[in-house]
């Protein structure tokens, strides 16, 4: 593999819907913190080269001997202090990547929400090779339910048809110089004179936003839950025991 293929783990954010001090992605899971797991499978993966780990100001210290000391996690690089919402650390994890490894601008960058923590090798393989082919994929899976879209008073507007709705996840995966300037162009917008507020909750939306490429689908695992609010937990315990 000539690429350099670069996981930016996602661990900043409050966990506020944890109802919990400690922020969810410390929070243990079989006895070992839930950003483990996703920092493991990245660790052991055949796939990616190197790692950048991305938290809040005050974790920074926690997070670098309690977690990468203590675990023996090799692969991250830096540990990069996160903002306010995700795209903002997924932002400054970016920036990180081009300012301190020059010559990676021609690799993949793997984004991935920490609070998922059944991240596999087959996923990374599978996105791998999408990404190969076409530029910009995510991992995602069919919605089992129907979904509707709604107005702001919550009645029904229309309903999209089942076979054309999926539910996605991380890991996105992108050409890293794709990716780095669909965010550039996200902040150049927001700081520009209309102000206008886009609504940003992952990483495809940003590429779909503003850029032609389109962004492929790849059918991951409905075991790739992010662990949100404290029934997602008992859900991560129960996969454990299997
Ligand atoms: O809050 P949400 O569930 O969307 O978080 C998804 C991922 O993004 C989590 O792994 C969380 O740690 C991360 N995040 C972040 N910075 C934020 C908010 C969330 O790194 N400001």
């Amino acid at each position: 593999m000539s690429e350099v293929c670069t996981a930016i783990v996602l661990a900043g954010g409050s966990g506020s819907r944890m109802q919990s001090k400690v922020p969810k992605q410390f929070m243990p899971l079989n006895g070992k913190p839930l950003i483990w797991y996703s920092l493991h499978a990245v660790e052991q993966s055949e796939i990616i080269t190197q790692c950048v780990l991305v938290t809040g100001q005050d974790d920074v210290e926690y997070v670098k001997k309690e977690i990468l000391e203590k675990y023996g996690l090799k692969k991250v690089i830096g540990v990069v202090v996160g903002g306010s919402e995700r795209y903002a650390s997924v932002w400054n994890g970016l920036k990180w990547l081009r300012e301190n490894t020059p010559g990676s601008g021609n690799g993949y960058v793997f984004i991935h929400d920490g609070a998922r923590p059944f991240l596999n090798e087959q996923i990374l393989r599978d996105t791998y090779a999408a990404v190969l082919e076409s530029k910009a994929c995510v991992a995602a899976v069919p919605s089992k339910d129907t979904v509707k879209i709604t107005d702001e008073e919550g009645f029904a507007v229309s309903t999209p048809r089942r076979n054309l709705v999926w539910n996605v996840q991380t890991p996105q995966v992108f050409e890293e110089q794709l990716i780095y300037e669909a965010y550039k162009t996200l902040e150049e917008k927001q700081q520009g004179p209309d102000g206008k507020q886009y609504f940003v909750t992952d990483d495809a939306s940003v590429v779909e936003l503003f850029t032609d490429q389109r962004v492929r689908m790849v059918n991951a695992s409905y075991r790739n839950i992010k662990v949100t609010t404290p029934e997602d937990m008992l859900v991560a315990e129960a996969f454990l025991k299997e």
